[in-house]
């Protein structure tokens, strides 16, 4: 099992950027961002969803593993698979695709839905409300936290400080789509050591508007449509 790399008392995170190998997420990762393509709702959402069953599968190299026989027609055979003790919890509302793609994969774990929108003040300051929380126990369990873009790490900081009035749980995985290099520091810097975070494609900077550059957009409004 991976643990934390300790360096003169000095904790790092594991941080995996999933786009730094030729598989074919980095195909999946190019239509999302390329704006003509994105006009097609349907697709970009289809793609976050192949997107987070990737992710399911990477992710679920880190969870723990238990001996299953099953019978077959002509004998037995036996397998590790994982624990079921998995809790999705998915940051509303554009989290909604990938935690189906996650879902896709890990049928059997359990749910959680926060939802977190930004308030904002004027142009470039914003406040994040968190407001709904549907979510079982999440004590010794592990909690796959997924966030399609982690720009600031704050939506995701007050979604995880939510769900812990449901329990302490034995690990967190955040997931992200599309991180920004400032929010990758700040899950670093704010949550537990042995936290493991899991990008898609980590990018280098955030506007004015705390949107990531070159990142793809609003993914919620992407996804479903313009609000009010
Ligand atoms: N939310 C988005 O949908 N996109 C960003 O770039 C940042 C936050």
């Amino acid at each position: 099992m991976w643990r934390p790399v300790c360096r003169k008392n000095i904790f790092y995170m594991k941080i995996v950027d999933l786009s730094k190998q030729n598989t074919i997420l980095n195909r999946f990762l190019t239509e999302i961002r390329d704006k003509e393509i994105q006009k097609d709702q349907m697709r970009f959402r289809r793609n976050i969803e192949r997107i987070g069953e990737i992710m399911a599968y990477e992710i679920s190299k880190e969870l723990p593993y238990n001996e299953l026989k099953v019978k077959t027609q002509l004998g037995e055979a036996v397998h590790n698979v994982p624990t079921d003790k998995v809790v999705l919890a998915t940051i509303l509302r554009a989290g909604l695709p990938l935690h189906t793609g996650f879902h896709n994969y890990f049928d059997s774990a359990e749910n959680a839905f926060v939802s977190a929108y930004r308030e904002y003040t004027d142009d470039t300051h914003f406040e994040v409300k968190v407001e709904y929380l549907a979510s079982p126990r999440i004590d010794g369990k592990y909690v796959l936290l997924v966030d399609t873009m982690l720009a600031t790490g704050c939506s995701t900081d007050l979604c995880y400080r939510a769900l812990l009035s449901k329990g302490t749980p034995a690990k967190l995985v955040i997931a992200a789509v599309i991180a920004s290099q400032e929010a990758v520091d700040f899950v670093e810097k704010t949550f537990p050591e042995d936290t493991i975070l899991y990008c898609a494609a980590i990018d280098p900077i955030l506007n004015n508007h705390y949107y990531i550059v070159p990142g793809l957009g609003d993914a919620g409004d992407l996804c479903f449509g313009e609000k009010d």
